[in-house]
């Protein structure tokens, strides 16, 4: 490969060779990570009872203002590792902690040496289910070469609105490319498809397009998560509306549209509790968890 276009920036940085240039992403000749380990607060399915493994690349096609993990991925903090490295932590991950899966949290521009890393290990016997977990922004053309690397997806569908994405996340075309990649991994394993819809303050009517938009366009079994858990990090803090908190009433809108919308395969999580965990939805919950509908 030489000219980058793994994601749909397509900027076509010459980023493969030692003395190449990065991306726009900032990633470069090889795997950049920032953390990994064993991770118990995914979808149930995910994480399962060993937990999922996740690997957290530095670096992203992103670049959200309100980002929690600014540290890696906007600017770069974490170790270059190697091919033969990165499959050590892979294998250690499904020997040692026995994990689930092997969750990529925002892989796509190291798809290429994950996949090397992973025949390494296929040689030896090691194989565990991959996810592939994005913020969406994806190009239908890389889920595809790399569909060997998505046995789940576990995409986001965060704006329905071109000039929030632009503005926030300075990505243009982000919700083209969501939508098509959600519709994607829907045609492509339909029971392993989980789409994250991450209320942002202020911005809870782009949460129920986007359910509207999967319930209309895709389907209502679709497997949704609604997500309470925003909260003001880096650029955010000092731009309004992404300096505060999601209200009670902003969460509750979106969780009663996805009732509304006939979805109940998936999660939402009671804004009222301090148990952050996720609740089936459609289910009147017990235990701190709170029913979808009012
Ligand atoms: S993954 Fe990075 S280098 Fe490749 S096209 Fe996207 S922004 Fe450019």
């Amino acid at each position: 490969m030489n000219f980058c276009e793994l994601c749909p920036r397509r900027c076509r940085a010459d980023r493969f060779r030692a003395d190449g240039t990065p991306g726009f992403c900032g990633a470069k000749d090889g795997v950049r990570l920032f953390r990994w380990g064993p991770h118990f607060g995914e979808e149930p399915p995910l994480t399962g009872k060993r937990g999922s493994g996740c690997i957290f690349f530095s670096r992203c096609t992103m670049k959200c203002l309100y980002c929690q993990n600014s540290p890696w991925s906007w600017r770069g903090e974490g170790d270059g590792k190697s091919v033969e490295e990165l499959a050590a932590i892979m294998r250690d991950l499904a020997l040692r902690d026995r994990v689930e899966n092997w969750n990529l949290v925002s892989p796509t521009p190291y798809l290429p040496f994950i996949r090397e890393a992973a025949a390494i290990l296929r040689k030896e016997g090691v194989s565990l289910p991959f996810v592939w977990n994005s913020s969406g922004f994806e190009r239908v053309e890389t889920l595809e070469e790399y569909s060997d690397l998505c046995d789940w997806a576990l995409f986001d569908l965060r704006y329905s609105r071109e000039e929030t994405a632009v503005m926030a996340s300075a990505a243009p075309g982000y919700v083209e490319a969501a939508r098509s990649a959600v519709r994607w991994a829907w045609s492509y394993n339909p029971d392993h498809l989980i789409v994250r819809v991450l209320v942002l303050p202020g911005h809870s009517d782009e949460a129920v397009e986007s359910l509207a938009w999967l319930a209309t366009e895709l389907s209502s079994d679709v497997a949704v998560s609604v997500m309470s858990q925003y909260t003001p990090a880096y650029k955010g803090k000092e731009t309004p509306p992404f300096d505060r908190g999601v209200t009670e009433d902003e969460y509750a809108d979106v969780a009663e549209a996805a009732a509304d919308f006939g979805f109940t395969n998936g999660w939402v999580q009671d804004m009222s509790s301090s148990d952050p965990s996720l609740a089936l939805l459609g289910e009147n919950m017990t235990s701190g968890h709170g029913p979808v509908s009012a």
